[in-house]
């Protein structure tokens, strides 16, 4: 048996007035989805548990099998995991975005300007030099997203995610730790006045421990791989022991090769792997775009790109089972993410299933099911 999770991120939506009061899902041309609901189960999953935030952290983490309730610490050991980072239990991860602050205070740029990596790092670098030791390190990522490793103390803290404070005035951590973090924080300034560069200082915030996460393979004796383009996901993979494929072509934009990402993982199925899990980005950075079209575009291109193929290359290996569903919803409207539960689909190539519709309101008025119970149940067939 083969199984195979797909994953169009932040997909499920609310009614669209642009799309005559429809949502996106119902609103694209999706023959082969349609199809696949057609012959399988649609249900609602609660993909991010009751008070956690409705990030691709907690929906991913769930999505594979581990409640988050239970294993989630924070995203940035998630994001430091992905950078091959391993915290020891002294050791606390914080996500250090290079940010633009006005100065009256006001967060002007969450995203630094979006500077190159290669600048990037050599910030990080300077920002090491001059203020790292003492149980403190900086770490490089990607663009403007950074980790800073610091002592275990230090998790004891409430910080504002910057993406929330976009044209608002920063709200700076508080708690027990939060001098530390605003030390850090304010000392960071003149070291990033060197660099001609749109970000005028660090944030730190998204804190976390090491997660202790049972291996994939240990708890079902499967092998899995996964590929995604974005920090989160691949971390998740690293956490859970399951591989992380690199596939050309691959990003977290509209322009990621779906069909890349298809035969990365036919191929990876054919070479022996038990489950593979396709993550792609683009429906979520169209619902944070508000871009209506590119939204519909993006799921189009699933089922063009993805799945129509997919099905036929998955049937020529045996029989399979196959897993859709968003990490969370990321409304047009509202240009962020929501808790609220999402439509799943939970397909087996032998045994047909009621059938349905993959849509919001055609399971608007079913009982949600907690999103990390759907990989044992993809897993038994039950
Ligand atoms: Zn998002």
């Amino acid at each position: 048996m083969k199984y195979v999770v797909c994953v169009p991120d932040g997909c499920a939506d609310e009614p669209v007035e642009a799309l005559g009061g429809r949502t996106p899902l119902e609103a694209a041309s999706l023959p082969t989805l349609a199809a696949l609901a057609g012959r399988g189960e649609v249900g609602r999953a609660a993909v991010i548990p009751p008070g956690m935030p409705p990030g691709s952290d907690v929906g991913n983490m769930a999505i594979l099998g581990y409640d988050p309730a239970e294993y989630h610490t924070g995203r940035a050991p998630i994001e430091a995991a992905a950078l091959g980072l391993k915290l020891s239990p002294d050791q606390v991860a914080y996500r250090c975005n290079l940010v633009t602050l006005g100065d009256d205070g006001t967060m002007v740029d969450f995203a630094g300007g979006h500077p190159s990596s290669a600048v990037a790092e050599e910030v990080i670098d300077a920002l090491e030099a001059e203020l790292g030791g003492g149980g403190v390190s900086f770490h490089p990522g990607v663009e403007y997203r950074h980790i800073l490793v610091a002592p275990a103390a230090w998790a004891e803290s409430d910080c504002t995610p910057p993406h929330d404070l976009s044209d608002k005035p920063a709200v700076f951590p508080t708690g027990p730790a939060s001098s530390q973090l605003r030390g850090l924080m304010d000392a960071s300034r003149s070291v990033l006045q060197r660099f001609d560069l749109p970000a005028t200082q660090i944030w730190l915030w998204g804190q976390g421990v090491q997660p202790e996460m049972p291996s994939f393979t240990d708890r079902w004796g499967l092998d899995a791989a996964l590929n995604s383009a974005v920090d989160l996901v691949r971390g998740l993979g690293v956490l859970t022991g399951i591989e992380v494929l690199d596939v050309e072509g691959m990003t977290a934009g509209y322009d990621t090769d779906y069909a890349a990402q298809r035969e990365s993982a036919l191929d990876t199925l054919a070479d022996g792997a038990d489950l593979v899990l396709i993550h792609v980005e683009a429906t979520d950075e169209a619902g944070h775009a508000g871009d209506v079209a590119a939204k519909v575009d993006a799921l189009e291109r699933w089922d063009r790109d993805i799945l129509t193929d997919l099905v036929t290359g998955l049937d020529r290996l045996g029989p399979w089972r196959l897993l859709l569903l968003p990490d969370h919803a990321t409304p047009l409207h509202l240009k962020t993410h929501t808790p609220d539960p999402v439509p799943y689909l939970l397909v087996d190539s032998v045994r047909p299933g009621p059938g349905g519709a993959y849509t919001e309101p055609a399971v608007a008025g079913v009982a949600a099911r907690p999103g990390h119970s759907l990989m044992g149940r993809l897993l038994r067939g039950d």
